[in-house]
């Protein structure tokens, strides 16, 4: 018993026979596809000195950081529990990289001996390394900045911040920056990277640029050109699929390498890249049933066994791209697809004149791999179940608690 029920066959088309909602189907073969368009890309315009970041809060189940050390991504932790699951993961120590607005003094401490990546955020994990430096003496130090900066001023109207601003990093408008530049000096710890990570609304070509040039004013300004080792241009990026009006991996890979070569030798200093929903929104399918349908005045209700929390738990705004299996030969009117928690709110699709959903009938939601999983929570029910696509097969991953475990 057991294995051979749990998973079910798909066809060509998904034909739902045996698969349990709801659940997130993950597709391998479209993780190595976007791998593959952003190594490739990169690599024709950059070489080979590239380090693709595995970003782990995007997506943290251990199958899938399992893939990405096997095909010889770098694992990107931003806190302590994320650095240290990646050395459980099996991952190379010089091979994580340690980010985050919050570092414990152990951790970072860790990460250095480690010789890991580490990327200073704020004045306070200097003052860690200055209490600590004794413990650090016989070793040279080496550690990477993150670089706040004004960039909405740059391109107003695209970061996800606007006029406030970004909060992560050392500003370099005020003196933050630089002072961590001078007490590292006076400590001998060698600034051997920088790191710049920004989220936009855009993804656009021209924030890359600005990033990239920035990159290179900074490094001018600071005098670091000499010490640097490694760039690490952070995430941020669109990708998995080509829509039109976006920037491709071959925009941003030729954009930022054309920039970043009038100073620095590629041969020498290494890129660093930590791509997020580029590499995984796509490749993860959500499928959800419908259980029951009732009228409320002019529109029909049907909930489904998932939930609007499942596929967008930030409730961001945005339209969700679907799919709907209805039986039913008519269309109608308006149709609400909601989940099946409490909320108002979770409603997860509005459908005008579609055919009408009945009780069995399934809904698929595309581009379900990014920030989705993380997010399963105990809420009302336990998290959804997980299968991993293999050839013809859909192989169960994680199955769905019958008991809601509160005490997690
Ligand atoms: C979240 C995060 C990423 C991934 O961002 P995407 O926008 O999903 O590409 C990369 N680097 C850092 C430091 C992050 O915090």
């Amino acid at each position: 018993m057991g294995e051979k029920e749990n998973n079910c066959t798909l066809k060509h088309k998904l034909n739902f026979q045996g698969i349990k909602t709801p659940c997130y189907v993950i597709d391998r073969e479209q993780f190595d596809r976007n791998l593959f368009d952003i190594q490739s890309n990169f690599q024709r315009e950059w070489g080979d000195n590239l380090g693709i970041g595995y970003s782990i809060k995007t997506n943290h189940l251990p199958q899938l950081l399992e893939i990405a050390k096997n095909k010889g991504m770098i694992a990107e932790a931003v806190s302590d529990e994320e650095y240290y699951y990646a050395l459980e993961q099996g991952f190379d120590k010089r091979r994580i990289i340690l980010n985050g607005p919050l570092k414990s003094e152990e951790c970072l401490i860790c990460a250095l001996k480690n010789n890991s990546i580490v990327n200073i955020d704020n004045l306070e994990e200097i003052d860690m390394l200055i209490r600590r430096k004794d413990k650090l003496k016989n070793r040279e130090i080496k550690v990477g900045l993150r670089v706040n900066f004004d960039l909405e001023k740059l391109c107003k109207g695209e970061t996800a911040t606007g006029e406030a601003g970004s909060r992560f990093g050392l500003c370099v408008e005020n003196d933050e920056f630089e002072e961590a530049v001078n007490i590292l000096s006076v400590l001998h710890i060698r600034i051997c990277g920088l790191h710049l990570h920004f989220s936009t609304k855009t993804r656009s070509l021209k924030v890359f640029k600005i990033l990239a040039e920035k990159i290179c004013e900074i490094s001018v300004k600071y005098r670091l050109l000499e010490n640097i080792e490694y760039l690490d241009i952070g995430g941020g990026y669109w990708g998995g699929r080509t829509v039109k009006d976006r920037p491709t991996m071959e925009e941003y890979s030729k954009g930022i390498s054309e920039i970043l070569k009038k100073r620095f030798d590629s041969r020498k200093v290494k890129l660093v890249l930590e791509p997020g929903a580029a590499l995984l929104s796509t490749i993860a399918t959500y499928y959800t049933q419908v259980q029951n349908v009732r009228q409320i005045k002019n529109f029909s209700v049907v909930t489904v066994d998932g939930s609007l929390l499942h596929v967008n738990p930030l409730l961001n705004r945005r339209k969700l791209e679907y799919k709907i299996y209805a039986s039913g030969k008519r269309s109608i009117p308006q149709q609400i697809v909601c989940g099946f928690t409490c909320l108002e709110r979770d409603r997860i699709l509005q459908l005008d004149n579609a055919l009408e959903l009945k009780k069995g009938d399934y809904v698929q939601i595309d581009y379900t791999g990014a920030y989705t999983m993380g997010f399963n929570n105990c809420f009302i029910s336990s998290p959804p179940y997980i299968y991993m696509k293999e050839d013809e097969m859909a192989i169960l991953i994680r199955d769905k608690k019958r008991k809601l475990m509160l005490d997690i």
